[in-house]
């Protein structure tokens, strides 16, 4: 059977009587080469054990099964429990978990299920909780890259620079932990149903270590939070809103010690700057 096959799909998901969930972002693929592209991205071999969020039918597992050690599968819609049972007869390594990723320990799933592999995630994410699981992916330590297709406007803004239009704190927290990657964009007629938005593959290479050392990271993200709270305002005037406890001629003085013009606004800086900001507050 060709699960990117419109004919194909139709009739398996009607002889399980299968509907779909919007609310859990089921957008099923239909074009075989999207899912060979995102496997090929992806990096699997032999000695990867890759963790895919959300199977759907299947049709990226396969494509991942084939070249991995070992694909293990979080499908949280127990409706398609039966339907990858089928479809994934074929591929012993391949192994699907009724769960949802956003309660799962990833860390523990890890050792218990890929012992001597190389662990990563590639997957078609469900889009409503897209930016939740690339920051617990992220958080958990546990993945050497994370290919996944995601929205278009989300995939930009992970991948952005500074002073461009998409740059933020999500920019910010992915290129603290990886080297982000946009790779290609896949239209809205290679999905069934058809999202309202164009999809896009990003690759995140977790980086060994940060690029810039901090003292407390948990500072550095709060600088980062507060500068990008409302964009539009100046540096000064953003951290003042977000570090009530601190005088503005405190803030002013950290701003000026890192060589930074009072006037400028978060969005022109990389995470160099901001680390050497977060230093200088933390050390008041
Ligand atoms: N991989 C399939 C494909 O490419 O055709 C389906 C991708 S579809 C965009 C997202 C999948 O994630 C659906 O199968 C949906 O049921 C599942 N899903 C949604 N929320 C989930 C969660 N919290 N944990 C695990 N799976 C979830």
């Amino acid at each position: 059977m060709d699960l990117c096959n419109m004919n194909d799909v139709k009739a398996l998901l009607g002889r399980h009587g299968f509907h779909f969930s919007k609310s859990l972002g089921q957008n099923f693929l239909i074009q075989s080469w999207v899912p060979q592209d995102i496997a090929a991205a992806s990096g699997a071999d032999k000695n990867t054990g890759v963790l895919e969020i959300g199977p759907g039918i299947g049709p990226l597992t396969r494509e991942l099964a084939r070249r991995a050690g070992k694909v293990v599968a979080l499908e949280l819609d127990k409706a398609l429990l039966p339907i990858l049972d089928e479809t994934l007869a074929e591929f012993p390594n391949a192994h699907v978990i009724s769960a949802d990723v956003t309660k799962t320990d990833c860390a523990a799933l890890v050792c218990e299920q890929f012992d001597g592999l190389r662990p990563i995630v590639c997957a078609n994410l469900p889009y409503n909780i897209t930016t939740l699981v690339i920051t617990q992916l992220l958080e958990c330590g546990a993945f050497q890259s994370i290919t996944i297709m995601i929205q278009k406007e989300v995939a930009k803004r992970i991948c952005a620079a500074p002073g461009t239009a998409d740059f933020g704190a999500f920019s910010l927290f992915c290129q603290y932990h990886a080297r982000c990657e946009y790779l290609f964009e896949v239209p809205k007629e290679c999905f069934l149903p058809a999202p309202k938005v164009t999809s896009a593959v990003v690759k995140l290479d977790i980086l060994d270590k940060p690029p810039v050392e901090v003292q407390d990271e948990a500072v550095l993200f709060r600088v980062i939070r507060a500068a990008f709270a409302q964009r539009r305002k100046t540096l000064i005037n953003a951290l003042s809103a977000g570090f009530s406890e601190l005088t503005k001629e405190q803030i002013n003085s950290c701003i000026s010690a890192c060589g930074l013009a009072p006037q400028v606004r978060g969005e022109k800086l990389g995470l160099a700057e901001f680390a050497r900001l977060a230093d200088a507050v933390n050390s008041l």
